[in-house]
């Protein structure tokens, strides 16, 4: 309905399969594959808004070649239906594991979750009451707050000074939710609150993982009811199980790897080349030079919404706020170049990572 009300150009059942650029002709030769028949594009302009989270993180174990139970990414999970009485082993504990884990235990499996290190977690009333409700609630909507205004502010503040202004709102949190911190600590949960305690928005903006936004799963790990394992990391599996380095053996119907996922300069690699992906390079992050983000300091959110080292080569994601925002600066930067507008590039940095 959205595609039919916007008049959007949309072709569902549509996949993109490879992409070239043409130097000499300024032109994408973009092959998709719509309802089982190739397709050829030619646009100047290519967009990757595969996904920021997107890009499986599927990690190396050994023995996975002999585990006769299934295995799959948290991305492939289809839910918690066909797991009822069956034992599984979620690897990971951020947002992905721990909704998987709730969902499977909720339709009755046995469920371990394996933490190897610590994660943040937030209460999501907390986070709406304290981090969010001046922007994003009723209550602002009634002060007179618009989604478009609340975007603004939001997108205002300068990511150099921005932590600075996150760690007393996460001061006031761990204040609040004490016992509940108190309490997923003695059930043996490994917390943190950022690097500089600046908590959940700045690990999301620097590196995009090691949280979850609690909606319940919480409690369930406080009550024992997903069974936890944390400080450990997984040695190999067997035939039948799970065993970790520190002998642990966890028989094993299912294994779920919620290892979240990798830069977007990842999609550039699968559809257009390595080569190009790395002279890309990674994607996200502020440089902030702490854990996942490494230095130098970008200032903004690497290669995202704006030009990158491969000329015509852009790439859009995030979450719902920067989606609805970052997307309007992107397509003005499209239309400027449709149109013949001078768009001089201010800053053009050499990337320092490669994924
Ligand atoms: C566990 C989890 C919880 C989250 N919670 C929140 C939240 O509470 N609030 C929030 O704002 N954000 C949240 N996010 C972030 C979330 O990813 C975004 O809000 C949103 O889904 C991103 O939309 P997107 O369109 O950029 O990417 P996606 O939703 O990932 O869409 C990418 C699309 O590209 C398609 N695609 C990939 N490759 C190809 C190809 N070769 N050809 C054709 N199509 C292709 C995929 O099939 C997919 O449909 C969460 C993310 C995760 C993983």
């Amino acid at each position: 309905m959205y595609t039919k009300v916007m008049e959007l150009n949309y072709w569902g059942s549509t996949t993109a399969k490879s992409a070239q650029y043409d130097e000499k002709t300024g032109e994408w030769t973009v092959v998709v594959e719509r309802d089982g028949k190739e397709v050829v594009l030619r646009p100047k302009q290519l967009v990757l808004a595969t996904g920021m989270s997107g890009k499986a993180n599927v990690p190396t174990v050994e023995g996975q070649e002999i585990f006769k139970g299934e295995q799959q990414h948290s991305s492939q999970h289809p839910g918690p239906d066909a797991y009822a009485g069956k034992k599984v082993v979620v690897i990971g504990s951020n947002n992905s594991a721990h909704d998987i884990c709730a969902a499977l235990w909720e339709a009755g499996a046995d469920v371990t979750m394996l933490q190897r290190s610590s994660t943040h977690i937030v209460k999501s009333d907390s986070l709406m009451e304290i981090g969010l409700g001046d922007l994003y609630s009723e209550r602002a909507v009634q002060g007179g707050m618009t989604t478009r205004k609340a975007d603004l502010i939001f997108a205002s503040l300068p990511y150099r000074i921005m932590h600075e202004f996150q760690i007393p709102i996460y001061d006031k949190i761990r204040e609040k939710d004490a016992d509940f911190y108190a309490a997923l600590e003695k059930a043996g949960f490994m917390l943190d609150f950022g690097d500089d305690d600046s908590g959940l928005f700045m690990k999301y903006l620097r590196r995009g993982s090691g949280y979850y936004i609690d909606v319940g799963a919480c409690d369930l790990v406080i009550d024992g009811s997903i069974k936890l394992k944390s400080g450990v990391d997984v040695s190999h599996l067997t035939e039948n199980a799970v065993v970790l380095k520190d002998g642990t053996e966890l028989p094993a119907d299912l294994v779920v790897y919620a290892t979240g996922y990798g830069s977007m300069n990842g999609w550039a690699a699968d559809l257009i080349s390595r080569e190009v992906a790395d002279k890309v390079g990674k994607c996200w992050g502020l440089g902030s030079n702490t854990t996942k983000d490494p230095g130098p300091w970008e200032g903004e959110q690497r290669n995202m919404w704006k030009p990158t080292q491969q000329e015509a080569l852009w790439f859009h994601g995030g979450n719902l706020h920067q989606s609805r925002h970052y997307s309007q600066y992107l397509s003005l930067q499209l239309k400027a170049r449709q149109v013949g507008i001078d768009t001089p590039i201010y800053g053009m940095t050499k990337p320092q990572h490669l994924s």
